[in-house]
């Protein structure tokens, strides 16, 4: 039997893909993250939640690179994200982003846009790249959508690909924020099942949702969110059953 802790895998997989520690940020005058610190382990599923304005999307674009910070520091894999320039290139190759609003690139193919950040990013051969994203459009449930438009696809349709698009890059964590808020009701199961597949099958997940029954599903940890701060971060369960906060209990008690 390997003794875990002398492993040399092992001890890399000990660093949390994710660490934040005492981050703050301001938008001019107007602070929007106080003193957030929060590591996501490898494997974990985190579901960020709380009141719009709480600063959900703002501590998940710093997270993503898209977002400057003036204080506090932010690890992936172990590597600090720069506070003032927009680190891209460090955030973008470890993470996998997915927005409300979907952000396929129009004028490419559900295929071009999931093969391009594998051509000009990682610099793979077109017919590789061709196979990664077919496999992930495969496992998205689209596969013979590869040679549409995505005009031509629904909103549920196009979250899925973009969903795809994210993995296609093999990200250490995928971050989701509020993914099926703009779709249609009866679009948003097909992109939940997409997700809770995706949470099954062991991708470290942030995901920003006020879908309260997939985080009882598939969170194992709940951080709830009010006025830029963490103001409760608990395992799913105790969350659901003893939220502590005020605030998250008022929450829960109008969301469930
Ligand atoms: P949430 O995602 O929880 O609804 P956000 O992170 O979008 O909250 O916003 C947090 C706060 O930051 C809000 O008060 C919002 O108005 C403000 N904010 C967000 N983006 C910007 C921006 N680009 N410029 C100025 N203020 C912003
Ligand atoms: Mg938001």
């Amino acid at each position: 039997m390997l003794a875990e802790t002398s492993h040399p895998v092992a001890a890399v997989q000990l660093i949390p893909h994710v660490r934040i520690d005492g981050l703050n940020k301001w938008f001019a005058a107007l602070q929007v993250l106080k003193n957030i610190d929060l590591s996501v382990r490898p494997g974990v599923r985190i579901v960020v939640c709380g009141p719009s304005g709480s600063g959900k999307s703002t501590l998940i674009r710093c997270i993503n690179g898209l977002e400057p910070f003036q204080k506090g520091t932010i690890q992936l894999d172990g590597i600090a994200l720069g506070r003032n320039a927009r680190d891209t290139a460090t955030a973008r190759r470890l993470t996998g982003m997915v927005f409300q609003s979907f952000n396929l690139f129009p004028h490419l193919t559900v295929l071009a846009n999931c093969t391009l950040a594998l051509r000009r990013v990682l610099l793979k051969p077109a017919r590789e790249a061709e196979e990664i994203a077919m496999q992930h459009l495969t496992a998205v449930r689209i596969p013979e959508k590869a040679q549409a438009f995505p005009a031509q696809l629904s909103g549920g349709q196009q979250q899925r690909v973009a969903i795809a698009r994210a993995l296609c890059l093999n990200p250490r964590i995928m971050l989701f924020d509020e993914p099926t808020s703009a779709l249609d009701p009866e679009m948003i199961k097909e992109v939940l099942d997409v997700m809770i597949a995706l949470a099954g099958s062991g991708v470290t997940m942030v995901c920003v949702t006020h879908e309260m029954g997939f985080a009882r599903e598939v969170a194992d940890e709940i951080v709830f969110m009010d006025e830029g701060r963490i103001v409760e971060h608990a395992s799913s369960r105790d969350f659901f059953s003893r939220a502590a906060h005020p605030r998250a209990r008022l929450f829960l008690d109008t969301i469930l």
